[in-house]
């Protein structure tokens, strides 16, 4: 039996108690079936979440997320590292690199993140347009869709409230 076992620390806050960083377990099953665990677990006061996902029925997906109002910026992301992401009233393309990491974060964590990196994803005449923008983006005062492609289907998307996204799951080719 092969499986593989990953654990992570991620920058993203435990729903219950707010510890500042909670860790993710991933195990993947290679037989009889390949299929893919992963745990959320908060160190501080043991809350844990699982999913599991059975990765022969995973199909290329895109998520596409409309940022209407503020509350949508909460919308909980699990980019996997085959995950494209892109907003285009922002201007914002981010393509999944060799070194690209699993990932749980909001639409609004991967807003700051992207402001923190504006010298590497823009030109400087293009980063005070994108940092204006994004500015305004974060106080809810711009709408704009935030686009997810992933070609492993293993991404996910959670809206806090109500559903204020699309999935999409293409044929594998
Ligand atoms: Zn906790």
């Amino acid at each position: 039996m092969s499986s593989t076992y990953e654990a992570l620390v991620l920058d993203e806050p435990c729903t219950r108690c707010n510890f500042p960083k909670i860790e993710m377990r991933k195990l993947v099953y290679m037989s009889p079936n390949e299929f893919e665990v992963l745990v959320f677990v908060c160190p501080n006061c043991g809350y844990h979440q699982s999913y599991i996902a059975d990765l022969n029925s995973k199909k290329p997906v895109r998520y596409t997320i409309y940022i209407n109002q503020q509350s949508d910026l909460n919308t909980l992301i699990y980019r996997s590292p085959q995950a494209d992401i892109a907003i285009p009233e922002l201007g914002l393309e981010v393509d999944h690199t060799g070194f690209t990491q699993a990932k749980i974060t909001t639409v609004e964590g991967f807003l700051l993140e992207a402001k923190s990196q504006v010298d590497a994803l823009f030109t400087k005449s293009e980063a005070e347009k994108f940092l204006a923008m994004t500015e305004a983006a974060l106080k809810g005062r711009l709408k704009f869709t935030f686009i997810l492609d992933d070609e492993s289907g293993a991404s996910w998307v959670k809206a806090r409230t109500g559903t204020n996204y699309e999935v999409e799951y293409q044929q594998n080719t």
